[in-house]
């Protein structure tokens, strides 16, 4: 499902929610309201943060959105509600998608009588932008 197919029919088109959505459409960043709203914010100043997050939760009600609460700072928003895992920098926050089919099958037992609604690997680590400015510092520290 794309975030914006039928849209108009399921919430109230304002030029300031089509303009969110526009952001959000084939968006892979991963953002934060936050960065929705700066951005939005450039073309409509008069926008305010609460029409961002609103926004944000409507679609998450109508799952054209997906919320993650992988960033302890911000809850972050991805567009792409098809089944996907993250890698996540914790130096910067990054989050890419990664699309491996991993074996998520769990038994009855495990289940534990539970229904399984989403499921969802998260790998951490360094991105390639974050280990060269890490590797630097090193190199600067050892000729001290
Ligand atoms: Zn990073
Ligand atoms: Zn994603």
């Amino acid at each position: 499902m794309k975030i914006l197919e039928n849209i108009e029919k399921k919430i109230k088109m304002t030029p300031q929610r089509a303009a969110i959505l526009k952001y959000l459409e084939g968006n892979t960043s991963h953002p934060s309201a936050e960065d929705i709203f700066e951005s939005v914010r450039k073309k409509y100043p008069m926008i305010s943060f609460t029409t961002v997050y609103n926004t944000l939760q409507t679609l998450k009600d109508l799952d054209r959105v997906r919320e993650l609460n992988i960033d302890d700072e911000r809850k972050r928003y991805d567009p792409n509600v098809n089944l996907h895992h993250h890698l996540i920098c914790n130096n910067c926050k990054k989050i890419v998608d990664i699309f491996i089919d991993f074996p998520l099958d769990i038994s009855e037992e495990e289940a534990q009588g539970y229904t399984i609604s989403c499921r969802h690997v998260e790998f951490y680590g360094l991105c390639p932008k974050c280990r060269k400015t890490k590797n630097k510092g090193q190199g600067n520290r050892n000729r001290d």
